[in-house]
C-alpha cells in the first residue's frame, strides 16, 4: 500500500506540459495494477486531484476495473456514472464489460442509453452490444442493433459483420446469417468459420462441406484453419463422408495441424463414424499424449461398430496409462457392451463406474444398461432398473425398452411403456409403429386395427427419414417419396432389378400389416440402389441413415451383400451394420 501511494505523481489540477510525463506514469501505474485494493487507492487519488474528468486517465482506469483479471461490473458502473461527459470509448468499455459478465442484457441498456445521449457509435460499440445480445439471447434486441448498424453505416466492418452472423446463427436464423455473409465485401477465415458452424448448427451438413471447397476456390482464397477443419470433420462424421474426411486429413497434414490434439481426436471420431476403424486406430496410435477425449473417441469407435470386446481392451489400456475415464467414457463403454450383448461385462463396468470411479450413473448410462438387458431378453429386469433410477426416466429410455419389447414380443409391457411415453407427452409416430409391430407379430389384429384407427383419428403420421451416400466425394440424399434426385428414375429401375435378383436368391419382403405400398422404397434402399448403380462392381457402399434401420431393409442389405458380392456399411441412428457375404456384424441384434 505504502509503496503504491509513494508512486503517485504529484500533479496539479490542470496538468501543464511539464506534467505530461507524470500523467504518463500514472497511466502506466493504472495499467500495471492487478489488485482491486491498488485501484481503490488510485481511485481516491483521482477524486482528490480531479483528474477523473480527464479521459486519458478515466478510460484506462475504467478498462482496468471492468475487464479481467479484475472485472468488477458494479464498480465499473459506479465509476462510469461519476464521469460527467462519457465518450464513445467509455461507453464501449462498459458494454464490453457486460458482454463478458453474467448480466449481458445490461450492456444492451447501456447501448440504448448511448443512442439516447446522441453519442456517436463506432463499429466496436455495435460489435460489443451484439455480443451482449448473443450471450443474453436478446433476439429482438439483436435485430434492433442490426438496424442501427445499417443506419450508422458500419456495414463494411468484417469483424462486426462476423459477430452479426454469429448472432443470427446462434438464434437459428440461418437465412439472415447467410445473408449477412453474402453481403460481406471482405471475408476472413473467422467469417467462413462462423458460416460453417452456422450450417452445422442448422443441420445443413452438406453445405458445411461445401465451405471447405468454396474457401479455396474463387478470387479471394481464404485458407481453412484448424477451426474450419474441426467443423468440417464434424460434418464428415455426420454424413459418413469418408473420402471428404480423408481430404481434410491430408490438408491437416500438409498444413502442419496434425499435432493439434483436438484435430487428432476428431479424426479418430470421423474415421470411426465412417466405419473405417483401422484408420481410426492408426491416427489414435500416432497421438503422443492421448487425453480422455482421445481414449473415449477410440472406445466409442469400437463400441458403435459392434466390437465391444475391443472397446473393453482399449479401456483397460487406458487404465494402464493412468488416464482417468469420465462420464462419456463410460457411456461409450456401456454402449459397446450393449451393441455386442456383453451382459456380464456391462454389469461389471456399471458397478465399477460407481464404486471405483465415483461416477453417478446418468440417463445415458442407464439407457445403455436397459438396452443391454433388453437385448439379452431380460426385459422385466430392464423395466425394474428404469423404475429404480435415481434420475427421472426420459422418453429415450422408455423408447429403448419399447424396442426391446418388440424384439422379445412383450405385448403387455409394451403397452405399459406407451402409457409412460404418453404421460411424458413424448410419444412419437415411431413409438406407435413399434407397438403396431408388437401387436402384429403377436397376431393380435384386433389391437392393430384399434391402434391404427386411433393414430388416424389423432392425425399421427410417420415422418420420412433420410439416407445419404457419398460417391466420389459428393453427398447424395434420398427420402421416401422424394424424387428430387437427378437420377431417381434410374435408381427406381435399379431397385426393381435388385429386388428381382434378390428374390431369386430367396429374399422375401417382410410383410407386416403396416406394410405400405412403398415399403420397397425406404430411403436406405434407394441409397443402396444408387450405390450399386453409381460405383464399379465390388466397391464398398456406405450409407448413413437418420433413423433405426427396419427389419426389411436389414434383410435386403444382407442379401444384397451376398448376391452382388458387395460390402455394405449402414450407419443408422444407433449403430453400424457391416454387411458382408450375406451376414451382418450385428448378428441381427439391434
Ligand atoms: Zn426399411
Ligand atoms: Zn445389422
Amino acid at each position: 500500500m505504502q509503496q503504491i501511494s509513494s508512486n503517485f505523481p504529484s500533479l496539479s489540477r490542470f496538468p501543464s506540459k511539464s506534467n505530461q510525463t507524470q500523467l504518463k506514469s500514472l497511466i502506466s501505474l493504472i495499467k500495471s495494477a492487478t489488485k482491486a485494493t491498488q485501484l481503490h487507492q488510485i481511485h481516491a487519488y483521482l477524486i482528490r486531484s480531479s483528474l477523473f474528468q480527464e479521459s486519458s486517465i478515466s478510460i484506462p482506469f475504467l478498462q482496468r476495473i471492468s475487464l479481467p483479471p479484475i472485472q468488477n461490473s458494479n464498480y465499473s458502473l459506479q465509476i462510469f456514472s461519476q464521469i460527467s461527459r462519457p465518450n464513445v470509448t467509455h461507453y464501449n468499455t462498459i458494454i464490453r464489460a457486460y458482454s463478458i459478465s453474467i448480466h449481458p442484457e445490461r450492456g444492451f441498456y447501456v447501448y440504448r442509453d448511448m443512442i439516447r445521449q446522441c453519442i456517436r457509435r463506432n463499429p466496436q460499440s455495435s460489435s460489443f452490444v451484439m455480443k451482449c445480445c448473443i450471450k443474453g439471447r436478446l433476439v429482438f434486441g439483436g435485430v434492433q442493433v442490426h438496424t442501427r448498424i445499417l443506419r450508422d453505416g458500419h456495414c463494411s466492418d468484417t469483424f462486426l459483420l462476423t459477430t452479426l452472423m454469429d448472432f443470427y446463427s446462434c438464434n437459428g436464423d440461418y437465412d439472415n446469417a447467410c445473408k449477412v455473409f453474402d453481403e460481406m465485401s471482405v471475408r476472413d477465415t473467422v467469417a467462413w468459420n462462423v458460416l460453417v458452424s452456422c450450417y452445422i448448427r442448422n443441420g445443413r451438413t452438406r453445405d458445411a462441406l461445401d465451405v471447405f471447397n468454396r474457401m479455396q476456390s474463387g478470387e479471394n482464397i481464404c485458407y481453412p484453419d484448424d477451426v474450419t477443419c474441426l467443423f468440417v470433420l464434424q460434418a464428415c462424421s455426420n454424413l459418413c463422408a469418408l473420402e471428404f474426411g480423408e481430404r481434410v486429413h491430408e490438408y491437416i497434414r500438409d498444413h502442419g495441424y496434425h499435432r493439434a490434439l483436438n484435430l487428432c481426436n476428431s479424426l479418430v471420431a470421423m474415421y470411426s463414424k465412417c466405419g473405417q476403424l483401422d484408420k481410426a486406430y492408426e491416427v489414435f496410435q500416432e497421438i503422443h499424449h492421448k487425453d480422455v477425449v482421445s481414449w473415449t473417441a477410440m472406445i466409442s469407435g469400437f463400441a458403435s461398430n459392434g466390437l465391444g470386446k475391443k472397446a473393453i481392451n482399449v479401456f483397460e489400456e487406458m487404465e494402464r496409462n493412468g488416464v482417468l475415464p469420465d462420464e462419456q467414457t463410460f457411456t461409450a463403454l456401456l454402449s459397446g457392451c450393449s451393441h455386442s450383448g456383453l451382459l456380464e461385462e456391462g454389469k461389471l463396468i456399471f458397478d465399477r463406474m460407481q464404486r471405483e470411479f465415483g461416477v453417478t450413473p446418468n440417463i445415458h448410462h442407464y439407457g445403455c444398461m436397459v438396452d443391454l438387458m433388453g437385448r439379452v431378453g431380460l426385459v422385466e429386469d430392464a423395466f425394474n432398473l428404469i423404475i429404480s433410477m435415481s434420475c427421472k426416466p426420459d422418453a429415450t429410455i422408455w423408447r429403448t425398452l419399447l424396442g426391446a419389447c418388440k424384439v422379445n414380443g412383450c405385448m403387455k409391457l409394451g403397452e405399459q411403456v406407451i402409457e409412460h411415453l404418453i404421460e411424458l407427452k413424448a410419444q412419437e409416430a415411431g413409438d406407435y409403429i413399434l407397438l403396431l409391430n408388437i401387436y402384429s407379430s403377436a397376431g393380435n389384429w384386433e389391437k392393430v386395427i384399434e391402434l391404427r384407427k386411433m393414430m388416424k383419428d389423432k392425425g399421427i403420421h410417420t415422418t420420412p427419414s433420410a439416407s445419404t451416400i457419398e460417391i466420389k466425394g459428393e453427398i447424395h440424399e434420398f427420402r421416401v417419396d422424394d424424387s428430387s434426385h437427378y437420377r431417381i428414375s434410374e435408381v427406381y429401375e435399379m431397385l426393381d432389378e435388385i429386388e428381382n435378383q434378390l428374390k431369386i436368391g430367396g429374399y422375401v419382403a417382410q410383410i407386416t400389416c403396416e406394410k405400405e405400398a412403398r415399403l420397397s422404397y425406404h430411403s436406405e434402399k434407394l441409397a443402396m440402389a444408387f450405390g450399386v448403380l453409381a460405383t464399379p462392381p465390388g466397391t464398398k457402399i456406405r450409407v448413413a441413415k437418420d433413423l433405426r434401420i427396419c427389419v426389411d431393409c436389414h434383410n435386403f442389405a444382407k442379401m444384397l451383400s451376398g448376391v452382388y458380392n458387395r460390402e455394405l456399411v449402414i450407419r443408422d441412428r444407433t449403430r453400424f451394420h457391416h454387411f458382408r457375404e450375406g451376414r451382418c456384424s450385428c448378428d441381427d441384434f439391434w
